[in-house]
């Protein structure tokens, strides 16, 4: 029997959330069912729902930050039991035997990587995302919470806090590494608290001196407000990395003067105008500027770990069903310290 489970529903684009019952598979062999605690709230959902990337699949249930507790498991399950708690992040399903996924980079799938939600999963059918209570998910996509971190302040982790990892570590993000993260979101505080525990010396560029405090208290050594573009200047390549985890439109120019020669800046705002960039301003000092999209499974675990050893969660809010949508106006503001979480148990239908 399939499982009815209360969501939080889009029927169309931009419409507020309505609750109903959904439908989850029937457990396949390799499936566990996860009740979900904490769903967070990404911008990525407000983009989606919103349609601010293109056309997307409705009704949509988002969500892809999920943490839980295994609540049943499929006959061939052999990786994880009943009571485990576990997180989902941004896909449910790839190849598994393509060149990107044999190397961890599930999110490269040359078939193409089944999204948590607001995707199709190779049976073709919609996927249904962490606004609800239960999920079915291969265990192959499930990565178990390690003890010590709580399921609110997890359940970001499972995109914010990869999305962030993944770029730090690529770009070889150590002890005396000079790193800036800009935007002080979801994103941009995972970011601040990763690359300290890993030594860096962290700038935060946030628009306002709104944040001075909390940047601090994360472990930045400074937060400047980039409204003051004469704040930057003593800044100018000074950086090794350049985080931008903003999601409107920005001078990536700007932002590519703070990188020293042969620096980087890596990308993973998603706003949906181009960036403009003179090719001098990349070339004359030999810059580098990056895309990064989310991160494999392998390295999520990795990054839960990382997070676990430096007692490492998203600092987050807790909020119900029915403050949703109020939620989203708020993080469009960039109003939001740092993360909303979902108490799915308020989703009643
Ligand atoms: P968020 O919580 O809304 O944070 C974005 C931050 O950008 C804001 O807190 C704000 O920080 C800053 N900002 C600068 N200019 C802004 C403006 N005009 N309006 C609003 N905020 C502005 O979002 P998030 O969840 O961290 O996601 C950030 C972006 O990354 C989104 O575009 C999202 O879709 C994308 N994303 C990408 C990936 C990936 O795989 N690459 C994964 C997840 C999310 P200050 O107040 O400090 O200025
Ligand atoms: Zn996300």
């Amino acid at each position: 029997m399939p499982i009815h489970t209360p969501a939080l529903v889009a029927e169309t684009v931009g419409a507020p959330f309505t609750t109903r019952l959904v439908e989850r598979r029937d457990l396949r062999d390799d499936d566990v069912a996860i009740e979900i605690a904490y769903a967070g709230i990404c911008h990525s959902d407000i983009h989606q729902v919103r349609e601010e990337w293109g056309t997307a699949i409705f009704p949509m249930v988002p969500g892809h930050e999920i943490a839980g507790v295994v609540s049943a498991v499929g006959a061939g399950v052999t990786d994880l039991q009943v009571g485990d708690r576990v997180g989902v992040g941004c896909m449910v399903d790839s190849c598994g035997e393509c060149e990107f996924c044999k190397d961890g980079f599930e999110q490269h799938c040359s078939r193409g990587a089944v999204m948590t939600y607001n995707g199709r999963g190779y049976d073709d059918q919609p996927t249904l995302g962490g606004y609800s209570r239960t999920l079915v998910v291969s265990q192959r996509f499930a990565c178990p919470i390690p003890d010590g971190i709580g399921l609110d302040e997890a359940a970001p982790l499972l995109c914010a806090g990869i999305t962030s990892y993944s770029p730090l570590r690529r770009w070889g993000v150590g002890p005396g590494s000079k790193v800036a993260v800009v935007g002080m979101g979801g994103l941009g505080h995972m970011g601040v608290k990763l690359a300290v525990a890993m030594g860096a010396e962290v700038t935060v560029l946030s628009r306002t001196d709104a944040k001075a405090a909390d940047s601090l208290a994360l472990g930045a050594v400074e937060h400047l407000a980039t409204g003051d573009p004469q704040a930057l200047r003593p800044r100018r390549g000074h950086f090794d990395l350049v985080l931008n985890t903003v999601s409107a439109d920005l001078d990536l120019e700007a932002y590519l003067a703070l990188v020293k020669p042969r620096g980087v800046v890596a990308n993973v705002g998603l706003p949906t105008e181009p960036y403009r960039v003179r090719p001098g301003r990349l070339i004359g000092t030999s810059k580098v500027i990056a895309g990064s999209n989310i991160g494999g499974i392998a390295e999520t675990r990795e990054m839960l770990a990382f997070c676990a050893e430096h007692g490492i969660g998203a600092q987050v809010e807790t909020i119900t069903a029915e403050q949703v949508d109020e939620a989203y106006e708020k993080v469009v503001r960039g109003d939001v310290r740092y993360r909303y979480v979902i108490d799915v148990s308020t989703i009643e239908a």
